[in-house]
């Protein structure tokens, strides 16, 4: 059975004030193991906060949620940190890198987390950063980069830790196409090259089209799978 991530009667509600929003309603879907998901739908219909639910961020209200056969629901708040630091990496529209820490620094930061040596968290970040074609570049600061680079970054920074998956949360939105396919390209390298999963939300057809599976969300349901 290859399915990294399982989700059965998935359900989950934000209280705004008074107002129930219903993010997501009653998911069923299945993703599987070292492939590109796409999760599309339009703005609203629940892609993030489906993202968040697998990243481990958003606490489980209803349903069952699998991930490598396990119920989350069953693992310790120490197996979920373990989960969180060393198999799950994350990529977001706004690329989230620290101002005043070089590309190089802005990914060791992050390995930081998995209590490797200093030593071995340069070597790593160095390789990650080679890997998305930013050799030369390690040394600069995100406002000295271009968006695509700066997106490239993130990317080397969740990618460095090897992680099983990598969900990435429209990383295309804030790019013009041409740097976005580009972007979208080193995605799909990373699935195909390095075997990591990749769970994308987005709704730009490029995206769709590239994907191995594409999950359509409208109003936090799902409309088909295919
Ligand atoms: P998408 O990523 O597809 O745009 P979201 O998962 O962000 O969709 O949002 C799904 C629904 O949940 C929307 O109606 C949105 O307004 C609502 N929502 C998302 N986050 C929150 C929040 N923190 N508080 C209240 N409502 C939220
Ligand atoms: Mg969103």
């Amino acid at each position: 059975m290859d399915a990294l991530f399982c989700g059965k009667n998935l359900s989950l509600k934000y209280q705004l004030g008074d107002v129930q929003v219903d993010a997501l309603k009653d998911l069923h879907f299945s993703i599987e193991a070292g492939k590109f998901t796409c999760l599309a739908g339009a703005s609203g219909s629940g892609k993030s906060t489906l993202l968040n639910l697998l990243g481990l961020v958003e606490p489980m209200q209803s349903g069952q949620l699998i991930y490598r056969g396990r119920s989350i629901a069953d693992l310790s708040e120490s197996e979920m940190n373990h989960i969180r630091r060393f198999e799950i990496g994350f990529v977001f529209q706004s690329f989230y890198l620290i101002d005043v820490l070089t590309a190089e620094e802005n990914v060791e930061y992050f390995l930081a987390r998995q209590g490797r040596s200093v030593d071995l968290r340069r070597q790593q970040a160095r390789a990650a950063l080679d890997w998305v074609g930013l050799a030369e570049h390690r040394s600069k600061r995100p406002n000295q980069m271009s968006g695509g680079q700066r997106q490239r970054v993130a990317i080397a920074r969740a990618l460095a830790k090897e992680p099983k998956v990598v969900l990435a949360d429209e990383p295309t939105a804030n790019l013009d196409s041409k740097t976005g396919a580009d972007v979208l390209a080193l995605l799909l390298r990373l699935c195909r090259e390095r075997g990591c999963s990749v769970v994308m939300a987005s709704h730009d057809s490029q995206a769709i089209g590239l994907a191995d599976c594409v999950i359509r969300l409208r109003d936090g349901q799902t409309v088909k799978e295919s």
